[in-house]
């Protein structure tokens, strides 16, 4: 489709290029971790083979190489969500990190006992538990903005739950299980009417959906470098300065100080009062070649052409007998969400699997909205911009025999 050259694309991922059950591997599972192109594999291998050093304290040649690496990837992150500064760029593990690490600490700060956090029933667990934790701890209170039968967050709803007493909502800009864009823009300037600060989730939304922190306006946005075709084990939370530095610390040790006595410590600066300890060096100097990926391709291509196959891919499923999509939201990432009833999930996992086709099944760590369909989990195809329709073909024909053999 238009830009995207997808045949070129699947050069660069190594991985894709295999036989899986005496197939020819189809990956479904982006959602859940993206593939990764060879130069992202390549800055790992050349920072480990070239100038691996612990950074900012070193004064030797490679330590400086390494400390201008990790820099470099926080200026790429600053520009790739458009943030005023990169000192409000948080290296973290990843998107769970960056929520526990607000919760913890802002919630430890901010709440007071009968304040409200409002969280959406579409959240991930990692959305929800840090914030029962912290309510529990403050005596606050967590609200849930209801969803509908398409899995669509209903807004009227969530304006009637804000008020002086919501300290926080935090919610994902679009969901993991059943592929919802979530209007952000009007749930963070609704929420800024009643004082409270906004977090939102981005891990689904990094590598394909803009991201403007300035204009949404939110006080902290989250992502996962490793569903952006980056490493696994780090991830960027994004913070306005003012908030950030009204916090405390959320891990105390090495390079988080200025100056440390027995009796007193004072902080570093922003960011490094939130990067206690070594950091994960290596993926974060890889993780900059993945949001170039992303920028040279354009997000908009991408999510025009991923678009294109989760239409493509929603027509033919649904037509399949006993097929029910779970998820019918207007505005979608590449996630498509079913059940066939009679058949078990897992089943269809493990038979789709014998033919080389990798989706996921299960709750998708959202139990409440399963609980809210009735079920316990859904097979979910997730789509990349290296995913070719010709998968979609072979994802339809694996799910015709499968239905067939079941349900004969
Ligand atoms: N939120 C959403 C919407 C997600 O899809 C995920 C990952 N499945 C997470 C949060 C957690 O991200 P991570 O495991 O990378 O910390």
């Amino acid at each position: 489709t238009g830009v995207i050259d997808v045949e070129k694309i699947r050069k660069e991922f190594p991985i894709l290029h295999q036989q899986v059950n005496g197939r020819d591997l189809v990956y479904f599972d982006s959602a859940a971790t993206s593939q990764k192109p060879q130069r992202v594999i390549n800055a790992l291998v050349d920072y480990y083979s070239g100038f691996n050093a612990n950074i900012h304290r070193g004064i030797h040649t490679l330590a400086e190489k390494a400390t201008r690496a990790y820099e470099d990837t926080r200026l790429t992150a600053q520009k790739f969500i458009n943030a005023a500064s990169d000192t409000e760029i948080i290296f973290t593990r990843g998107v769970t990190e960056g929520i526990n690490l607000v919760a913890s600490s802002y919630g430890k700060a901010f709440l007071q006992p009968g304040d409200e956090v409002i969280i959406s029933g579409l959240e991930h667990h990692s959305n929800i538990v840090p914030w029962q934790l912290i309510c529990e701890e403050k005596k606050a209170v967590l609200k849930v903005i209801p969803v509908s039968d398409q899995g669509e967050l209903q807004i009227d709803a969530y304006l009637k739950l804000l008020s002086p007493k919501t300290k926080i909502v935090a919610v994902n800009h679009a969901s993991n299980s059943l592929g919802t864009i979530n209007p952000i823009k009007e749930i963070i300037a609704a929420a800024h009417r009643v004082g409270a600060v906004v977090l939102i989730d981005g891990a689904q939304a990094g590598s394909h959906l803009e991201i403007d922190v300035q204009d949404l306006d939110c006080d902290f946005y989250c992502l996962s470098a490793h569903k952006m075709y980056g490493p696994t084990g780090v991830g960027i939370l994004y913070g306005k300065k003012s908030i950030l530095e009204a916090m405390p610390p959320y891990h105390g040790g090495g390079e988080m100080i200025k100056e440390v006595t027995f009796e007193k410590t004072t902080y570093n600066d922003l960011p490094y009062k939130f990067e206690a300890g070594t950091p994960n060096i290596g993926d974060v100097v890889a993780f900059k070649h993945a949001m170039d990926f992303i920028t040279e391709l354009g997000k908009e291509n991408i999510a025009t052409y991923e678009h294109d196959l989760l239409v493509y891919a929603t027509e033919k499923v649904s037509k399949l007998k006993s097929v029910r999509l779970i998820g019918t939201a207007k505005d979608k990432v590449g996630v498509l969400s079913f059940v066939v009833d009679g058949i078990h999930h897992f089943d269809i996992g493990q038979m789709l699997d014998a033919r080389g086709i990798a989706v996921r099944t299960g709750h998708h760590c959202t139990q409440p909205l399963m609980t809210q369909y009735c079920i316990e989990g859904t097979v979910r195809a997730s789509f990349s911009v290296y995913n070719t329709k010709k998968e979609v073909d072979q994802l339809v024909e694996g799910l015709e025999r499968v239905i067939n053999f079941m349900k004969p």
